[in-house]
């Protein structure tokens, strides 16, 4: 008998009838004589509802005491999915994050889990219990509860397949899988077969939003194979898979598109050896993460320094380097949230040549401008104006043929 975990996201269990559905899946998969162990989220859009509740009162609300709210939305779900599992005639039993024991850090709404203990977990699966676990969040070791970022559920799920040696971490969702690009905005997007976790960390990384870039993290250090498929019918989805195992390597797998972030501009420094170093110590120190940075051609000696945050961070960001500006005799700071990102990701571009040229021609021809750009050996990122990314996406999806599915070695 081998053990499955199945994650089902918000849009899975947006109402009462979708809720029977993933029940009558679970219990199709516990009677193929599988252990089964769900994770799901919140219904529908209740984390965002939660989240405008908390704004509606507080302009800053407390992190710990927005951790309390969010939480609550994983656990009305957990009841109800097992209430629904009941109904079928099955043995199931729902539990919050603290108590499967799942530890995290204590950096409330963006916790990193530190470990799994998860003893009541198989207790009820020996006792052919179908556990039910809540996403998104955990319990620090002083007992305070945690969540672990948007779309934390599937590294929850992931986390337990891990940590149960489950055989698939399946993540259940209302797109077939992974797809060449997000299938909301370009319906000829094709779906990927298989990707390794290389090339899916890029994907997220880059905007993808279809898992959360720590499961993926997750999943590549624990070695978990995922499993991305569609809540709504039986096909095959998406395997996210070590290297070696993805057959052919593609030199293209898709386009990723991010609208959260924003250009922080920090005008007329001095070129000198020490300028960026002051800089962006002082940004790490305050947490904050950045993600492309640029230095301008200097003149006289002056430069100008651009980067992206994500735009929760940027106010704080423009603040600091502020700060780091007047003791280094700049001009000024400049913060930009009209911007987006739009990426090309594929394990084989860094051994094929013209890759950039190409894309870089697909934004030209439509007279997109590109304001910053960033690379690594298996991407390709470039900063548009907000307004102009969802047909660069197209653009640059079209220009490489991706409607006929990912694009392989000849
Ligand atoms: P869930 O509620 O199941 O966690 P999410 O909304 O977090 O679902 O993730 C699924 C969504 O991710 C899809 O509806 C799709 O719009 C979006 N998405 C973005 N990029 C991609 C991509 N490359 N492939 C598939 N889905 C994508
Ligand atoms: N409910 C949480 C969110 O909306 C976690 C998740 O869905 O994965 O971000
Ligand atoms: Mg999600």
């Amino acid at each position: 008998m081998s053990l499955v975990v199945q994650k089902y996201g918000g849009t899975s269990v947006a109402d009462t009838e979708k809720i029977k559905n993933v029940a009558r899946r679970v219990v199709a998969t516990r009677e193929k004589g599988h252990q089964v162990v769900v994770v799901i989220s919140a219904l529908g859009d209740t984390t965002d509802r939660l989240l405008e509740l908390a704004h509606s009162i507080s302009r800053r609300p407390p992190a710990r005491e927005l951790d309390m709210l969010l939480s609550t939305g994983e656990q009305i779900s957990v009841a109800l999915l097992s209430m629904a599992i009941h109904e079928l005639g099955h043995d199931a039993i729902s539990f919050t994050g603290a108590q499967v024991g799942l530890i995290t850090d204590s950096t409330h709404t963006k916790a990193k889990i530190l470990r799994v203990e998860g003893g009541s977990i198989e207790d009820s699966l020996r006792q052919g219990k179908i556990v039910i676990v809540a996403g998104f969040q955990g319990v620090t070791v002083d007992n305070q509860i945690t969540t672990l970022g948007r779309g934390g559920s599937d590294t929850t799920a992931v986390a337990l397949a891990a940590a149960l040696g489950a055989e698939v971490c399946e993540i259940y969702t209302d797109v077939d899988g992974v797809f060449t690009a997000d299938p909301r905005l370009v319906p000829e997007a094709r779906k990927i077969p298989r990707l390794s976790y290389e090339e899916m960390l890029e994907m997220a990384a880059t905007g993808a939003k279809v898992l959360q870039l720590r499961s993926v993290e997750f999943a590549r250090n624990y070695g978990v194979v995922i499993h991305v498929r569609s809540s709504f019918h039986e096909g095959e989805g998406t395997w996210i898979v070590p290297a070696e195992e993805s057959m052919e390597r593609a030199i293209i797998s898709g386009v990723t598109h991010e609208l959260g972030e924003a250009k922080v501009t920090v005008q007329d420094v001095p070129d000198r050896p020490g300028v960026a170093a002051s800089l962006f110590r002082a940004l790490a120190d305050a947490n904050i993460n950045v993600d492309m940075i640029i230095q301008n051609v200097s003149e006289d000696n002056r430069t100008s320094i651009s980067f992206t945050v994500m735009k929760e961070d940027a106010e704080k960001a423009a603040q600091i380097s502020r700060e780091v500006a007047e003791r280094l005799g700049a001009s000024g700071v400049t913060v930009d949230d009209g911007i987006a990102k739009v990426s090309l990701v594929g394990a084989g571009m860094k051994t094929h040549p013209g890759v950039a040229a190409q894309m870089f021609e697909a934004l030209a021809e439509r007279g997109i401008n590109i304001e910053m750009i960033s690379t690594s050996t298996i991407k390709i990122s470039c900063v548009v104006r907000a307004d102009r990314v969802e047909e660069a996406v197209r653009a640059i999806h079209s220009k490489f043929g991706l409607e006929k599915g990912v694009v392989f070695r000849e």
